[in-house]
């Protein structure tokens, strides 16, 4: 089957709601490129570039890195692309962000196809969290350095106050699907697949 050339989904949902993991698997099952913010704002921190230091108080603090520094990034990141068949993970992530992406995509001429939204009661997320730091640091790693209770909790209050108002935005639009994203992770996955058919 050939692939459209242009793709492109928006995962929504809380922070530990299991974004990162369903995207990686629908990414390389799709062909779509994963585009996780997060990822690549920890790596400018790892490779202790000007921004990595810039952003990393911002971050620990589990408060939003500003608008124009992700606008950038994400413009950057899909100028050289051939066709558009990307997952954002963890982006847009203000209703700022939201507007700025749908400008870049209509030149792009690629418009969003699939905005799953996953669902996660807030005392599990915190739960999925702490548990990831923890075993992050069992293996032997030092992990995020956000997964923490305390930060963990700042970050949810930053989701409901910055990032929810973007589900009325595609929900407006009807590219909203509800996704209940407690189970295994193969039973999360086949949920969102239905989504999108
Ligand atoms: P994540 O890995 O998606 O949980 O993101 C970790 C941290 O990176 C967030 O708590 C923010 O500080 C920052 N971050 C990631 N994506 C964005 C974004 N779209 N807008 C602002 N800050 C972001």
């Amino acid at each position: 089957m050939t692939q459209p050339k242009n793709k492109v989904v928006i995962f929504l949902g809380p922070p530990g709601a299991g974004k990162g993991t369903q995207a990686e698997r629908l990414a390389a099952e799709q062909h779509l490129v994963k585009i996780s913010t997060g990822d690549i704002l920890r790596d400018h921190q790892d490779r202790g570039t000007e921004l990595g230091q810039r952003i990393k108080p911002i971050m620990d603090a589990g408060q939003l890195v500003p608008d124009d520094i992700l606008i950038a990034l994400i413009r950057d990141r899909l100028a050289d692309m051939e066709g558009v068949r990307v997952i954002f993970d963890g982006f847009p992530r203000t209703s700022a962000q939201a507007e700025e992406l749908d400008v870049l995509l209509e030149e792009l001429g690629a418009p969003v196809n699939h905005v799953p939204l996953l669902e996660v009661p807030d005392e599990l997320l915190i739960e999925r969290i702490v548990a990831r730091g923890k075993k992050a640091a069992e293996d032997g790693g030092t992990g995020r350095s956000d997964d923490t209770e305390e930060v963990a909790r700042k970050r949810q209050e930053v989701y409901r106050k910055q990032t929810q108002p973007l589900i009325d935005y595609y929900g407006a639009r009807g590219q909203l699907k509800h996704i209940d994203g407690v189970g295994s992770m193969d039973e999360v996955y086949g949920r969102i697949q239905d989504g999108m058919k």
